[in-house]
């Protein structure tokens, strides 16, 4: 007798890990039963009943923190700690709008496009509220700018066809962004204004 995991389409496509990790970042089974030719019955069946909560985690924990930022580091003010925090989100933002695009899922794309729009809006009363005109904090105006997320996500969308050349320009944005969260946690000069 087989085991349910053997009978179950899901667990036996080849592109399981690709799949539990998208239903771990929470992309919606419709979309993926379309992109991997599965049934959303055999999807539903599956994340009830083969990705248990710790897998979950444990997937997502494994996925590449984008944004992460060493708080521990901070001894800057209050305002630039949750500036780091909103920078290290919208890291991860940016990572499952790549993970939204990539597996076609309007819904979960449009959700975190506007959780990325309050992120920009929050951030940008915020460097407009602080009054140390640090280069650091400067430079990443640019990366909070409305423009740059919707150049970012038309770059992506145009590269779909050709995956090497998406995964390579991803690759260098992913740095660009992690810099920038990174650049935050460095000391900023108090006081140096420009
Ligand atoms: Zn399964």
């Amino acid at each position: 007798m087989k085991t349910d995991a053997n009978r179950c389409k899901t667990c036996a496509h080849r592109e399981r890990a690709a799949i539990d990790l998208a239903l771990a970042r929470g992309v919606s089974v419709r979309a993926l039963a379309t992109r991997y030719d599965l049934t959303v019955h055999s999807l539903y069946r599956h994340s009830g009943n083969h990705l248990p909560a710790q897998l979950r985690a444990k997937l997502l924990s494994a996925a590449p923190d984008l944004g992460s930022v060493d708080l521990d580091a901070l001894r800057e003010t209050e305002s630039q700690s949750l500036l780091a925090h909103l920078v290290a989100i919208r890291g991860r933002l940016l990572g499952s709008l790549d993970v939204a695009e990539e597996h076609g899922d309007g819904g979960m794309l449009a959700r975190i496009a506007s959780q990325l729009h309050e992120n920009l809006s929050l951030t940008g009363r915020l460097v407009g509220s602080l009054s140390t005109g640090s280069t650091t904090i400067t430079n990443n105006v640019l990366l909070t700018a409305p423009a740059y997320i919707t150049m970012r996500v038309e770059l992506v969308r145009a590269l779909k066809p050709y995956p090497e050349a998406a995964q390579a320009v991803a690759s260098v944005l992913h740095t660009i962004e992690h810099d920038a969260a990174g650049s935050i946690t460095a000391k900023a000069p108090i006081g140096a204004a420009a």
